[in-house]
C-alpha cells in the first residue's frame, strides 16, 4: 500500500477523520469505535481511511501527536518570554462556539488577563501545604491563540489529561500510607502497653499486616497503570483501578495508624494526625471514588 501524498488536501482529509474518529470515540467509546463507523461519520470510504492511518490506534497516535505539537508551540512561546512561563494558567473554561454551544475549549489564560481574578484561597481539611483557590473571569478576553487544540475539543483533552491524572494520585495515596505504615511499625515497637511493646499484641500486628498488604497491592496496581501509559497502549480501567484501591488504601491505612497511636495519634504532634486528613481527598479529587467505579464498570462491559 503506498503512503499518501502530503499535500493540503491530504492534511484536509486527515482532519476530518481525525474529527470524525473523536466524535465517535465519544459517543461510543474507543473499544466500541470500528473503522466503519469512522467513515459513515466522517463521509470518507474506509479504503480512504486505510490509506490515512493504519487502524484506530494509528488515528490515536496521530491526535495524540496534534495535540502534543500545538501544545508545545504553545510552551515554545512561553520559554521565550520566561516572566510569561511564571505567570501562565492552564485550564479548561466553557466556550460557546457558534453552532455547537455545549461545547468546551482549552485555553491559556495569562495571569495578568484583566478580569481574571482570585476570589478566596480555601481553608482545608488537608493537604494544607498546597493553595486551593477559586479563580473568577469576569468578561476576560482571550486570544485565539492561546486555545489549545481545536475549538470545540476542550472536553476530550481534559479526559485524555484525567487518565494520567489518576495514575498520580494513585501514586500520592501510595506514599501517604506508606507514611503513614512506617510511622505505625516505629511506633508499635517503641511505645509499650501491658508491659510489652504494642507490636506484640496480635490485634495492632493485624492492623499492620493489612496495612502492608494493601499498600504492596496499591503499589503494584499504580505501577501496572504507569506501565501501559509509558508503552502507549489503553490505561482508562488500570488508572482507574489504581486510583480507586490506592485511595481507598490510603484512607484505611491512615485510620489505622491513628488506631495504632491511640490518644497521640489525635494529636496535632503525630504525624499521623496529618496523614489522615491529607488521605481523603485522594477518595475526591481526580474522579471521585464512586466515579472510578462507574468508570470501571464501562470498561469492563464493554
Ligand atoms: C482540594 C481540592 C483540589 C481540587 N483540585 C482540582 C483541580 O486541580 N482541577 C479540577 O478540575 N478539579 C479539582 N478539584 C475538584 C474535584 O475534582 C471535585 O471536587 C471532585 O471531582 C468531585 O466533584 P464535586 O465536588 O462536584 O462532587 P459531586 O459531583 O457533587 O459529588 C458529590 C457526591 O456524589 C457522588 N456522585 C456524583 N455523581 C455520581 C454518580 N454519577 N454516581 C455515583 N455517585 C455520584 C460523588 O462520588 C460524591 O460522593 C479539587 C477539589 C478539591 C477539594
Amino acid at each position: 500500500m503506498s503512503q499518501p501524498q502530503i499535500d493540503s488536501s491530504n492534511a484536509d482529509r486527515r482532519s476530518q477523520i481525525l474529527e470524525a474518529a473523536l466524535v465517535c470515540f465519544a459517543k461510543r467509546g474507543f473499544h466500541q469505535t470500528s473503522m466503519h463507523d469512522i467513515s459513515g461519520e466522517a463521509g470518507i470510504s474506509v479504503g480512504l481511511i486505510y490509506r490515512y492511518f493504519e487502524n484506530k490506534e494509528a488515528v490515536i497516535s496521530a491526535m495524540a501527536a496534534r495535540h502534543k505539537e500545538e501544545i508545545q508551540q504553545m510552551l515554545e512561546r512561553a520559554r521565550q518570554a520566561p516572566s510569561l512561563l511564571e505567570s501562565l494558567e492552564i485550564l479548561f473554561t466553557a466556550h460557546c462556539c457558534e453552532n455547537e454551544p455545549r461545547l468546551i475549549s482549552a485555553f491559556v489564560v495569562e495571569k495578568a488577563t484583566p478580569g481574571l481574578s482570585v476570589s478566596k484561597t480555601e481553608d482545608k481539611l488537608g493537604i494544607r501545604a498546597s493553595d486551593t483557590a477559586e479563580l473568577v473571569f469576569d468578561g476576560c478576553r482571550v486570544p485565539a491563540g492561546n486555545r489549545i487544540g481545536e475549538e470545540g475539543k476542550g472536553f476530550h483533552i481534559a479526559l485524555a489529561t484525567l487518565d494520567g491524572g489518576r495514575i498520580g494520585i494513585a501514586a500520592q495515596a501510595v506514599g501517604i500510607a506508606a507514611g503513614a505504615y512506617e510511622r505505625s511499625v516505629a511506633y508499635a515497637r517503641e511505645r509499650k502497653a501491658f508491659g510489652v511493646p504494642i507490636g506484640q499484641h496480635q490485634m495492632v500486628q493485624w492492623m499492620l499486616a493489612d496495612m502492608a498488604t494493601a499498600i504492596d497491592g496499591a503499589r503494584l496496581m499504580t505501577l501496572k497503570a504507569a506501565t501501559l501509559k509509558d508503552a502507549g497502549r489503553p490505561y482508562t480501567k488500570e488508572a482507574s483501578m489504581a486510583k480507586l484501591f490506592a485511595a481507598e488504601t490510603a484512607m484505611k491505612v491512615a485510620t489505622d495508624a491513628v488506631q495504632v497511636h491511640g490518644g497521640y495519634g489525635y494529636i496535632r504532634e503525630a504525624e499521623v494526625e496529618r496523614y489522615f486528613r491529607d488521605a481523603k481527598i485522594t477518595q475526591i479529587y481526580e474522579g471521585t471514588s464512586q466515579i472510578q467505579k462507574l468508570v470501571i464498570a464501562r470498561e469492563v462491559l464493554k
